[in-house]
Order: C-alpha cells, then sequence, then structure tokens
C-alpha cells in the first residue's frame, strides 16, 4: 500500500474558535492506482492533501486524530525537515495555479536543473540533460529551446506541464495533484489529465487527484471519495458511483454536471443551500439541512458507513432504511 490514512481529523486554530476542516477521514492508495477527493471548495479535500504532504500552516493547524502511512511508514508527526525530505524522494503535490510555484526570475531550464541537481546530485550537464528529457516527456515542444524562457513565457498548459515535469524529478511514488485544471480550458484540461494517466502506468506512480469536478474525477480515476463537511460521505470505484450513487449529495453533484447526450437548453440543478459551518460539531448528517431526502433520524444521528458491496461505501440513513421497508434491491 502507498498511503494508508486511517480516522484523520485535522482543525485549525481561528479567531472564532478551533475550525474542524477534517473530521475522521480514511482512505487508502494502492500502487499506480489513481484515486479522486471530490466535493465543494471547503469540504476538506485540499485540507487532507495538505496534512498527508506536511504542508499545513504550522502556526495554527492540528491534527488532533488519526494516522497518516507513507509506503507503511508512519508519516502523521515527523518535523518539517523529515516532511521535506519525504517531499523530495517519495511524493510531490502539483498545484493549480503553476504561478505560485515556479520561480518568475529565473529560466525554466535553470529552475529544472537546479531540481535535478539538488534531488540527484549530478552535475551540471547531467542535469541539464535530465531536465531536458522530463521537459520532452511531458510534451513541451521545442523543450531545448523553452529551457530558456522564462514562466510568464508559457501558457497556462505548458506552465502546468512545466510543473508536472518538475514534480517528476524525484521520480515520486505519489503524487498529489490539486485542481490541477480548473484553470484550464476543456481541450488542454483533457490533454493535462491524459499525461497524468500515461505517466502514472510508465512511472508506476500513484496519484491522488482533488477536483471540485466529478467530470475530470471520472476521466481518470479508479476509485473516487466524495467528501463532504470534512468527511467522506460516499466511496468506491469510479463506474460504480457514477452508475450507482447512493448519497444524496453524490446525486447532486451528478446531477449539475453538465451532460452531452442532452441537447435542451434548461439550466443544471444546483444543490440548494450551504454546508455547515465547521467551527461547531455536528450532530447527526452534516448533509441533512441540504438533503430531499432527509428523515427525523438524520438531524439527530450520524448515518453508517453502509457497504453496499463492490467496494462502495455509502455514510447515509437511506439504505437502512430501504432495509427496513424491504423494498432494497
Ligand atoms: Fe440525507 Fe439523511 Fe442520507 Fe443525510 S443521512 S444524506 S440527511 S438521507
Amino acid at each position: 500500500m502507498i498511503l494508508e490514512i486511517n480516522n484523520l481529523s485535522v482543525g485549525f486554530h481561528t479567531y472564532r474558535g478551533d475550525v474542524k476542516a477534517v473530521r475522521g477521514v480514511t482512505f487508502n492508495v494502492d500502487e499506480g492506482e489513481i484515486v479522486g477527493i471530490v466535493g465543494e471548495s471547503g469540504c476538506g479535500k485540499s485540507v487532507t492533501a495538505h496534512a498527508v504532504m506536511g504542508l499545513l500552516p504550522e502556526e495554527n493547524s492540528f491534527i488532533n486524530q488519526g494516522n497518516i502511512k507513507l509506503l507503511g511508514e508512519d508519516i502523521t508527526n515527523k518535523s518539517n525537515k523529515e516532511m521535506a525530505k519525504l517531499r523530495g524522494t517519495s511524493m510531490a503535490m502539483i498545484f493549480q495555479d503553476p504561478m505560485t510555484s515556479l520561480n518568475p526570475v529565473l529560466t525554466i531550464g535553470q529552475q529544472m536543473t537546479e531540481g535535478v541537481i539538488k534531488s540527484k546530485g549530478l552535475n551540471k550537464k547531467d542535469a541539464h540533460e535530465e531536465a531536458l528529457a522530463l521537459l520532452k516527456r511531458v510534451g513541451i515542444p521545442k523543450a531545448e529551446e523553452r529551457m530558456k524562457a522564462y514562466p510568464h513565457e508559457f501558457s497556462g498548459g505548458m506552465r502546468q506541464r512545466v510543473m508536472i515535469a518538475m514534480a517528476l524529478i524525484c521520480r515520486p511514488k505519489l503524487l498529489f495533484a490539486d485542481e490541477p485544471t480548473t484553470a484550464l480550458d476543456v481541450t488542454i484540461q483533457a490533454q493535462i489529465l491524459e499525461l497524468l494517466d500515461e505517466l502514472r502506468r510508465e512511472m508506476k506512480m500513484s496519484i491522488v487527484l482533488v477536483s471540485h469536478d466529478l467530470g475530470v474525477i471520472a476521466r481518470i480515476c479508479d476509485r473516487v471519495n466524495v467528501m463532504y463537511a470534512g468527511r467522506i460521505v460516499e466511496s468506491g470505484p469510479v463506474g460504480e458511483i457514477f452508475h450507482n450513487p447512493q448519497h444524496p449529495y453524490t446525486r447532486g453533484l451528478l446531477n449539475s454536471l453538465p451532460r452531452v447526450d442532452k441537447v435542451d437548453d434548461t439550466e443544471l440543478p444546483v444543490i440548494e443551500g450551504h454546508p455547515p459551518d465547521l467551527l461547531y460539531d455536528i450532530k447527526g448528517c452534516s448533509f441533512a439541512p441540504r438533503c430531499g431526502e432527509a428523515m427525523k433520524v438524520c438531524a439527530a444521528c450520524r448515518p453508517n458507513n453502509e457497504n453496499m458491496g463492490k467496494e462502495h461505501c455509502v455514510e447515509c440513513w437511506l439504505p437502512a432504511r430501504d432495509r427496513e421497508e424491504g423494498h432494497h434491491e
């Protein structure tokens, strides 16, 4: 197993009180697998990713429960220095906006070569060759020439390719991609996702893809975790979640996706209401105030995690109700 997250809770001290952003998250990632985490902004998906990478803000974040294992080793309480080392060897991350991670005053060649020297201890010439090979591999045209260009001279899609090349320098076993295609148009988005899919096969790399967009997740993920208010409310193989969604929130997300087979121009349904304030403890199901199928029990007790078979799990009272009413298929 590449990554195991067990009952992880992460919070932030704020002037209003402690915000409980991640509330007991459990999932794992196997070798060569792409696992998606999907949900609205503020659901805890990026916080989970940052916790694994050791990138939570030091001043006010805390992990108050659970643990994270990378390649079998517990990394929950590692020091910043140890985490920085892991980020340069076993894992890497790419973000929505590559400009935040690239140095605007250095050429791409300088940044890539420096990265290779740091990570692999090669001499300058060999590091240059390695950097060039990586840029070619991620599909930068005229890579030799582009080594001399600055980040602002690249298009959004090409910059994301450069970021992927940089992340690959250390040959990571695990790559976190946090909304990597959100700022890109759909054609470029598809190309970047295809590239990630190719690379995971080629390098036997595992990827955790964080996105608010189920359409993006469906393209390349093997399994998906749907997050809401700091918890995973539904998880399973992508095909199973798409064709047999059980949680009303997942159904809402799916209904709000544009569909190519629908030609009418009626507006897409949205999920009414807002997620709960994570400053407070949540009694019962966190989705209850927005759920069209809520029952009395929903607001009073947190639903059990129901195993629906085929590795499909859902945190909702509906399967229990259906069983009781005897019309569960
Ligand atoms: Fe809706 Fe109840 Fe299921 Fe929550 S537990 S999603 S409120 S039906």
